[in-house]
């Protein structure tokens, strides 16, 4: 018996669907960072009232400076602390971490964050302790997260004065042609979403450089779509252009992206906010309670993690193709990933069978019109997937040992046949009955004309031997599926 064609839709007639709406990169589904509020909490305690008086150039600074350079080495970071006055000497410096990035390693994520006190502060805990410590937090996170683009952990002193070290490093940055995808900046947070009693300069805030308006989208995307914070005024706010003024400005001057965050509107908000009682004390008091301070900081820790990883990654966009006649090939190799190669590509071809491989061969058992699917992975976090689908229509094929499969009969666009075919005579073995009928004919005023109608009529004894075939015909698939698993080894 005659096989029809496969008739190929996928590369001809049908195209693989759309890419999945994936402006972002889908960080739901990459760890948790591994800090707690309460650990981080406690670290701005330790770290504010350890180092009290630490202004730019006094003792307490460089003891300082030199508690967050160890603690960033303990991390697994390279760690210096690079000199930042003009012509090399002065007390203005840097604590700088790095990580190369795998896939884009000339490229840097930037986090920065000042720790120098104004004269007037003793402990500095909110202004700035909270973000030194969300920046160490955020070492810790990404020390075992493996990343694309180069990142750069940035303990500033020289801020209160005037951001006078920021300035210098962001420069250096410029100067020396190096790509920086997006410097995020850390001063004064925590105390945000939530905290006991909402008032109207409540917020978990966060803001983007004056030239960066794609990153409203993806802060929505990331605090909004992936971690479900409540999109409400005075708790988790997208506020658009920056309007603080912290150390991601001096990177914004230099033309590089910037994003900030902060619990509360404006510094003045915070009632300890450059005087004396700057303390853990006070934070618990404006926040409403120890607890509510630890989860504003874990909140601030998963919005910006996320929003890192985003920045750090693309997801992959996958493409299906079908080529072949029988025994087709599904490849999946147009598939792409911005940030490097695509991963672990599996199929699943529709028909209750799936392979592994950018490039398979599959033949389909029965006839019909399937949809395969290909999922591929991302290079650095095969979990974060995109799938494309291919459309494949094909007529089956013989079964061994058995009769051959055939695609179902398309729907009659002719009249009945008025005599029996040879052909269905020959293979259906069936009686034929026929009946003249007169009908009349559709066009108005048609003269009636004689139409010879014929039905098959099939012994019981035929129909019973149709079953059985059929019956074989299924247990000879079936058979066939299963060897085909076993060779497969599921
Ligand atoms: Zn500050």
């Amino acid at each position: 018996m005659r096989l029809l064609p496969v008739t190929l839709v996928a590369g001809l007639l049908a195209t693989a669907s759309p890419a999945a709406a994936a402006d972002f990169f889908d960080a739901g589904k990459l760890p948790a960072p591994p800090v707690t509020g309460q650990e981080m909490a406690n670290s701005v305690g330790t770290f504010s009232e350890s180092h009290k008086h630490r202004v730019t150039g006094t003792p307490a600074e460089t003891a300082a400076t030199q508690d967050l350079a160890d603690q960033a080495k303990k991390l697994g970071y390279a760690v210096e602390i690079v000199p930042l006055s003009p012509g090399g000497t002065g007390p203005l410096h840097a604590v700088v971490a790095t990580r190369k990035g795998r896939t884009n390693p000339n490229e840097h994520i930037v986090f920065g964050a000042h720790y120098d006190n104004v004269a007037q502060t003793v402990d500095g805990a909110y202004d700035n302790g909270s973000g030194t410590m969300m920046l160490m937090a955020l070492a810790k996170s990404f020390a075992n997260v493996p990343t694309n683009r180069t990142l750069v952990f940035a303990w500033y002193n020289g801020e209160e004065e005037g951001t006078l070290a920021s300035d210098p490093h962001a420069a250096s940055f410029k100067e020396d042609g190096k790509a920086v995808r997006a410097m995020l900046g850390f001063d004064m947070v925590g105390i945000g979403w939530p905290v006991a009693k909402t008032g109207p300069t409540n917020c978990l805030c966060t803001w983007r450089g004056d030239e960066d308006d794609a990153f409203d989208a993806l802060l929505r995307h990331v605090n909004f779509d992936v971690l479900k914070f409540p999109n409400e005024p005075n708790k988790v706010e997208v506020r658009g252009q920056n309007t603080r003024n912290s150390d991601e400005a001096s990177w914004d001057v230099q033309g590089f992206p910037t994003l900030r965050w902060a619990g509360m509107r404006t510094a003045g908000n915070y009632p300890g906010y450059h005087k004396p009682d700057d303390t853990m004390a006070k934070i618990d008091e404006v926040a409403g309670g120890r607890m509510f301070f630890e989860q504003g900081l874990r909140n601030t820790l998963l919005s910006s993690y996320y929003t890192a990883l985003t920045l750090d990654n693309a997801q992959p966009v996958a493409r299906a193709a079908a080529t072949g006649n029988g025994v087709l090939t599904f490849d999946a190799s147009g598939s792409s990933d911005a940030d490097g190669p695509i991963s672990d590509v599996t199929w699943d071809f529709g028909d209750g069978t799936t392979a592994t491989g950018t490039t398979v061969t599959h033949e389909y058992e029965r006839a019909g019109t399937y949809t395969a699917t290909a999922s591929v992975g991302d290079s650095l976090w095969p979990k974060v997937r995109s799938t494309a689908t291919v459309q494949v229509q094909a007529p089956g094929k013989p079964s061994v040992g058995g009769p051959a499969v055939t695609a179902p009969p398309a729907a009659p666009t002719t009249p009945p046949r008025t005599t029996p075919s040879r052909r269905t005579a020959k293979t259906k073995k069936a009686t034929v009955r026929c009946r003249t009928t007169r009908v009349r004919s559709k066009k108005k005023g048609g003269k009636r004309r004689v139409v010879r109608q014929c039905r098959k009529v099939r012994t019981a004894k035929q129909r019973a031997a149709e079953r059985k075939r059929a019956d074989a015909k299924r247990r000879a698939a079936a058979r066939k599926r299963a060897a085909a698993r076993k060779r497969r080894g599921r």
